[in-house]
């Protein structure tokens, strides 16, 4: 489709023109320590999927030294048990349980937290984030790249209407953001210690991790993948969930849309002051003419309609102010589990 040539150019645009160093290229052999961050959120049917194939993937590759860091999200269901199961056998896992639910964005940050490996992988435990794209985003690190995407080829797994308003988003988004977010990447990539470290100074509370890994930049490329269904269980992001976080994203990372009302308002008063010359040359040359309400009527609600728009969007920036200004903590930890406890 020409959806995904021009997706795919885009993402070769902005992230293919850097040229690596080969810092990492002359050492290609070196031992590298790899840390993959799994937000967990009642995933406990695709838990054992979700090893089995880490270890398909993994058993082979002496060089990589794996941590498995599971954020538990405030599961409800037998996550944490199966995970703490898993622990006494398997010392190379790694368990943060959150207080609550915290969503996706902040268990993620928790995982980045406590994440040692020279490289970090956040990765769905629903597969649909495949393993073995590790190895090649592996290869393309050991040659200097610090950040390198999973590029999805096809969404197919998608329904319709998710592809078109995840496409629409990412136009308007990257129309008015500073940052262009790439398009059909998620939150599937490889990232060098160094950018980890970036992440984790940055300060606000409402993260919209998409909009911050494109924020700090850095050496960046991408592999491409075909993301396949769901292996268990259900998304947890329903529609209106995603309208919300398409919100976060664009008011996160721009304030066009508060600007735009200056350039409305101007439009605004210009089209209604030519509109009263017009009624006062009339009135001088024809008389005066008293119909009109059906006219008033539509002028003074669509003006009232617009000026609420705008008060609506001042109150979605203020409300983030608000919450930032808060500075509550992104999430709480009950208790992180390691395998020497
Ligand atoms: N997830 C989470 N907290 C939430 C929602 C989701 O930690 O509040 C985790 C979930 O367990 C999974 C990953 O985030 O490992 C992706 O979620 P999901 O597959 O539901 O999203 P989708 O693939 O549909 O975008
Ligand atoms: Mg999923």
């Amino acid at each position: 489709m020409a959806h995904g040539i021009e997706n795919h150019s885009m993402t070769d645009k902005h992230y293919k023109k850097s040229t690596p160093l080969t810092e990492h290229g002359t050492q290609q052999v070196a031992r590298v320590t790899l840390s993959l961050v799994i937000p967990v959120f009642n995933e406990e049917d695709s838990l054992d999927t979700f090893l089995l194939r880490i270890d398909e993937v993994f058993q082979t590759q002496a060089l990589i030294d794996l941590e498995l860091v599971f954020v538990n999200d405030g599961s409800t269901d037998a996550t944490l048990e199966r995970l703490l199961e898993r622990q006494q056998q398997d010392s190379r896992v790694r368990i943060v349980d959150l207080s609550r639910n915290f969503g996706k964005e902040a268990a993620l940050s928790a995982g980045l937290q406590i994440a040692t490996g020279q490289i970090v992988v956040p990765i769905d435990a629903d597969l649909q984030d495949p393993p073995e794209v590790i190895l090649q985003m592996i290869e393309r690190w050991r040659e200097g790249f610090e950040v390198v995407l999973g590029h999805r080829i096809s969404r197919r797994s998608d329904t319709w209407a998710k592809q078109t308003s995840a496409h629409w988003f990412y136009r308007l988004h990257n129309k008015i953001a500073e940052q262009p977010l790439p398009e059909n990447v998620g939150d599937f990539r490889l990232m060098d210690r160094c950018v980890v470290d970036a992440l984790l100074t940055l300060p606000e509370s409402r993260r919209f991790m998409k909009g911050l890994f494109a924020w700090v930049g850095f050496r960046t490329t991408h592999v491409d993948y075909e993301r396949p269904e769901r292996a268990a269980g259900q998304s947890k992001f329903n529609g209106w969930r995603l309208w919300n976080f398409a919100l976060e994203g664009i008011t996160s990372f721009s304030t066009e849309p508060l600007r735009v009302w200056t350039y409305v308002g101007a439009l605004v008063s210009l089209v209604s002051f030519a509109f009263a010359i017009f009624i006062v040359v009339r009135t001088l040359v024809s008389g005066i003419d008293l119909p009109g309400y059906a006219s008033l009527m539509v002028a003074v609600t669509f003006l009232g309609g617009l000026q609420l728009i705008g008060i609506g969007v001042l109150g979605e920036y203020l409300g983030r102010t608000y919450i930032e200004a808060k500075r509550r903590p992104v999430f709480l930890v009950r208790r992180v589990y390691d395998s020497k406890d």
